[in-house]
């Protein structure tokens, strides 16, 4: 048998035991580089593959591979530049900047100060009670976690990230900024996070807020004279989870104020996550020392789902409501909208809302009949490449031809 035929093998058993979105992606783009009578080697595409299959895939590959080579009783991966990350050529593209250079990149005081295994610093410290807020309200809610989040190859680099970021905050990934569109999990994804730092560091100072808050609450502090206690209670945090920063945009006062406590918190190695609906680089009048901190740290993309990964969300909703609903609407759902996750709950809401209180099951037919309206807006803006020439074209007064043509004129 040779390794590549063990390690065909070895992914045929896997991919039986995990999910499918598991299965893809932590072993889509693997490959066993060294077998030796006691050692295995695999090679992995980025960092993220390998401390996840080393951390909580190790036991089952072993188990695995000894099926067929019983002496087997290490496993070690590398990275491998040679393999295509996070397999489809365009996603390094998407995701801004390609996983190597964020990885390999001298993110070189913090990580230098912070050895490997001290604790992140800080975290198990007692906490004083911050004075701003007077009951300080963490402003996390319990009902996002992982558990309940379904991964799928438009979040798997987000959702590893965080995970990474759960396990070590303040130490890899600072800041860690997540961008996608509405409804796509990235509050989810921001909650869970601050959940999970929570269970592993209980002690932790955590503030979950979002951009429009924090800048409200600094504007009624400044009112009231309070803004150095506002920035003081701040800066004790251990960890800040900012959601929709692009609220920045054209704040000027707040934006500033804002930096301040960012430039606090990374010094002293606490651990900053933002979400934005846009890349640092798309928000508009963001200071550029802002913006080049936000692109310093982590940075990664949450895209719209796959059918499958649709499928997995509606029934992990469904399970969750306690609701059942038949394959093949489960299945009509997923295929008909799919711009984006909050969407598919408003339907599920929708639909459970109707028929619990009729207390009967729906049929295929009534659900095309409630959620229609849905479905055919979705229709209806369906974009093809002609729509968009035509628009485009329109507004900057140019003919769809000129845009189509072999002029490079400016205009
Ligand atoms: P965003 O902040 O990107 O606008 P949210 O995090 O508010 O989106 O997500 C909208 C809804 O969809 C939430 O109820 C969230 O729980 C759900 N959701 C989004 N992504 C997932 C996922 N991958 N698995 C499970 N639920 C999800
Ligand atoms: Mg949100």
């Amino acid at each position: 048998m040779t390794k590549e035929e063990l390690w065909q093998a070895v992914l045929g058993e896997l991919e039986l035991s995990i999910s499918k979105a598991n299965f893809t992606t932590w072993f889509k783009n693997t490959s066993l580089v060294d077998l030796e009578k006691e050692k295995v080697v695999l090679a992995v595409p980025n960092i993220f593959t390998k401390e996840w299959l080393e951390k909580k895939y190790k036991n089952k590959i072993l188990d695995s591979i000894r099926k067929f080579q019983p002496s087997v009783n290490l496993l070690s991966c590398v990275i491998s530049n040679n393999l295509n990350s996070f397999s489809d050529p365009s996603s390094e593209k998407k995701q801004g900047r390609s996983i190597d250079s964020v990885v390999n990149k001298p993110f070189s005081a913090k990580t230098v100060r912070l050895s490997k295994n001290s604790p992140a610093v800080s975290f198990s410290e007692p906490k004083t009670q911050p004075s701003f807020f007077g009951s300080w309200s963490s402003g996390l809610n319990e009902r996002y976690s992982f558990d309940n989040f379904i991964i799928g190859s438009n979040n798997e680099l987000a959702y590893a990230a965080c995970r990474s970021v759960a396990d070590s905050p303040g130490k890899n990934y600072n800041p860690l900024f997540i961008y996608g569109g509405v409804g796509l999990g990235k509050t989810h994804m921001l909650q869970a996070t601050g959940n999970q730092i929570l269970k592993n560091f209980p002690k932790s100072n955590i503030r979950y807020t979002s951009m429009e808050r924090f800048t409200n609450e600094l504007l009624s502090a400044i009112q009231n004279s309070r803004a150095k206690e506002f920035k003081n209670d701040y800066i004790k945090l251990d960890v800040l989870i900012l959601d929709d920063i692009q609220f920045l945009a054209g704040k000027e006062k707040t934006q500033e104020e804002f930096f301040h406590v960012f430039e606090s918190l990374y010094q002293h190695g606490k651990q900053i996550i933002l979400s934005s609906d846009r890349p640092p680089k798309l928000i508009p009048t963001l200071e550029d020392r802002l913006r080049s901190r936000f692109e310093g740290g982590m940075i990664a993309d949450v895209g719209k789902p796959e059918l499958e990964t649709r499928l997995a969300i509606i029934k992990q909703k469904l399970f969750e409501k306690e609701f059942e609903l038949d394959d093949e609407i489960v299945l009509y759902l997923a295929e008909n909208i799919y711009h984006n996750i909050r969407e598919i709950e408003g339907a599920l809401n929708k639909i459970i809302a109707i028929f619990r209180l009729k207390n009967q099951k729906p049929t295929l037919e009534e659900v095309k009949t409630q959620i229609n309206d849905l479905v055919s807006s979705h229709r209806q803006k369906d974009l093809t490449p002609e729509k968009i020439i035509n628009s485009v074209a329109e507004f900057f007064d140019l003919k769809p031809e000129d845009i189509k043509g072999k002029s490079r004129k400016k205009s």
